[in-house]
C-alpha cells in the first residue's frame, strides 16, 4: 500500500450526492501493459496451522500469515500478479478512477470514442438488511461511471447464491434483503432511467435462463471446483451458481433493455474478490462468441479490525452499516478501529504511528475530500504530533457526516420507486448520450 499517493478528483457527480475522494496515482500506461490471462484459482493456505499466503475469494479475505505467526494487510501488488489485472494508467480518465485495477478498460473507452453502446454491470449478495460503507466503495465508482457514460446499468441481486452459501439463511429472508438492498442502491442516485435492478429469485428465466444454461454446459464440475475451492460436499447449487453471476455479462440476457442483441459488451465494477467469477466468464465468453466483459476492480474497504481483511455484511463486527447511528459509529471505531499508534502515549510521541495499518487512517483516505487535510494528517500521525484518539475523532466525525446523508437519502427511497427499478418490462434506451429530462 505504499504507492497510495491521493489526489483530489476533479469532476465528482453533479448532482451532489457523495463520491470517494481519492485516486491511486501509478504510471503503468495501458497502452504498454498486456493483460496477461490468468488461471490462477483463489489463492488457499497450504496448511492453516502454519504460515500461509493470503486467500482472496468472492468468500472470504485473508492476508498471509507470516512465520512468526503475524497477519499481514492484502498485498495487491501479488494480487494484480496472480489474477493477471493491471494497475490503472493515471492519465487514463484524468486519474479519475478510485484504487483501481484493470482488466480491458481500453476496449470500452475506444467503444465510447467511437459511440458505440456498452452497459454497466454489478452486484451485490444480499446477505444483510442493510449494506456496508465498504460497498459504497464499488456502488459510488458504479455510480460515477454511469454519470459520466450516460449508459444503461443493471445491478444484479443474487439472493439464490446468499441462500446457497449461508446455511443460516432463509431463502424468504435473503430475497427479502434483496429489496431492502435496492432501496440502499436507489439511495445513490441511479438514474431510473438507465438502471435495471434485478432479484435473481423475481428475474431469472427467459433469454436470462437460457444464457445460465448455455454458460454451465461450457464450465466443467473440475473448473468450477479448481477456481473457487469447493470441495466434493459443496451443494450443487454453488457449484452451478457461477453460470448465474455470469449471465449478466450478455447482452442478450436482458430482452427488454437489448432485445436479442447479443453483441454489447459490458463493464463491470466491482471489488477484486469477485474476479474468480469474472475470469471464468471470460473464457466462456469466448466460446460462446459473446464479448468477454471488461473490468474495473476497487481495493477492499478494510474491515474494523484492520487490513489484512475487508469489511463484509456477513462478519457484522467488521462493519460499519448504512443504517449505524452516530453513535454506533463513535463506538465502533473507538473499540474494534484497529490502530497503528504506539502503546503509550510518550512511545507514539517519540516513535509516530503507522498510518499503513491505521483503519481510522485508511477510512479517511477513501472518504475524505481535501488532500492537502489528507497528507497533514497522514503526515502528523507518522510524526506522532497527533494522537490516536485525536485520528479516530475525525474519522468518526467523516463517517458520521457521510452515513447521515445517506441515510436522509435512502429515507425517501419509496416502495414505489424499488418496484419502478426492479420492473422487467418497461424500455430502457440501450445508448448513452441521450440523459432523459425526466431523470
Ligand atoms: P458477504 O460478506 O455476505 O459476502 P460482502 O460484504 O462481501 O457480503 P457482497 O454483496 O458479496 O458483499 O459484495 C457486493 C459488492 O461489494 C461486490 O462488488 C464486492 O466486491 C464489493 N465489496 C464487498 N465488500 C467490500 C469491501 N470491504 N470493500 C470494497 N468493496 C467491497
Ligand atoms: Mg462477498
Amino acid at each position: 500500500m505504499s504507492n497510495y499517493q491521493p489526489t483530489t478528483v476533479p469532476d465528482g457527480p453533479t448532482d451532489g450526492s457523495v463520491t470517494p475522494a481519492t485516486v491511486e496515482s501509478v504510471t503503468q500506461s495501458l497502452a504498454d501493459a498486456q493483460i496477461s490471462e490468468s488461471s490462477a484459482s483463489a489463492i488457499k493456505p497450504a496448511d492453516p496451522s502454519q504460515a500461509y499466503e493470503q486467500l482472496v475469494t468472492p468468500w472470504d479475505v485473508q492476508g498471509s500469515i507470516s512465520a512468526d505467526g503475524k497477519q499481514l494487510a492484502i498485498d495487491y501488488d501479488k494480487l494484480v500478479d496472480q489474477f493477471g489485472t493491471r494497475r490503472v494508467d493515471t492519465t487514463l480518465l484524468e486519474r479519475l478512477i478510485p484504487r483501481c485495477f484493470l482488466r480491458e478498460f481500453d476496449k470500452i473507452l475506444d467503444r465510447y470514442e467511437q459511440g458505440k453502446p456498452f452497459f454497466l454491470y454489478t452486484g451485490r449478495g444480499p446477505s444483510s438488511d442493510s449494506m456496508h460503507i465498504g460497498h459504497m466503495i464499488p456502488f459510488l465508482f458504479t455510480k460515477w461511471l454511469q454519470d459520466v457514460f450516460d449508459v444503461p446499468l443493471v445491478v444484479q441481486l443474487t439472493d439464490d447464491e446468499k441462500f446457497l452459501f449461508k446455511h443460516e439463511l432463509k431463502a424468504e429472508q435473503t430475497q427479502q434483503f434483496s429489496r431492502s438492498n435496492a432501496k440502499d442502491i436507489i439511495a445513490m442516485g441511479f438514474d431510473v432511467n438507465k438502471t435495471f435492478i434485478f432479484s435473481d429469485f423475481e428475474y431469472v428465466g427467459g433469454p436470462f435462463y437460457r444464457n445460465v444454461v448455455k454458460i454451465s454446459r461450457q464450465i466443467s464440475y473440475n473448473q468450477s471446483k479448481a477456481t473457487f475451492g469447493f470441495n466434493d460436499s459443496d451443494n450443487i447449487g454453488k457449484i452451478h451458481f457461477c453460470a448465474v453471476q455470469a449471465a449478466p455479462s450478455f447482452s442478450n440476457s436482458f430482452p427488454h433493455i437489448f432485445g436479442e442483441v447479443s453483441n454489447i459488451p459490458c463493464l463491470i465494477p466491482c471489488a477484486i474478490d469477485q474476479d474468480p467469477y469474472f475470469r471464468l466468464t471470460r473464457d466462456v465468453a469466448q466460446k460462446l462468441k459473446y464479448p468477454k466483459p471488461s473490468l474495473i476492480h476497487s481495493r477492499f474497504f478494510p474491515a474494523l479490525q484492520g487490513p489484512q481483511t475487508k469489511m463484509s455484511a456477513s462478519d457484522a463486527n467488521s462493519s460499519i452499516f448504512m443504517t449505524d447511528t452516530p453513535n454506533q459509529i463513535k463506538n465502533k471505531i473507538n473499540k474494534h478501529g484497529f490502530s497503528g499508534g504506539r502503546e503509550t502515549e510518550e512511545e507514539h510521541r517519540k516513535y509516530g504511528g503507522d498510518t499503513e495499518v491505521d483503519v481510522a487512517y485508511q477510512y479517511l483516505s477513501f472518504f475524505l475530500d481535501d488532500d492537502e487535510e489528507l497528507a497533514k494528517i497522514g503526515e502528523d500521525y507518522r510524526a506522532g504530533h497527533l494522537l490516536t484518539g485525536q485520528l479516530k475523532a475525525r474519522c468518526i466525525q467523516m463517517l458520521q457526516e457521510f452515513v447521515r446523508v445517506f441515510q436522509e437519502r435512502r429515507a425517501k427511497v419509496t416502495d414505489e420507486d424499488v418496484n419502478m427499478f426492479m420492473d422487467a418490462s418497461r424500455k430502457i434506451d440501450p445508448n448513452f448520450g441521450k440523459r432523459s429530462q425526466t431523470s
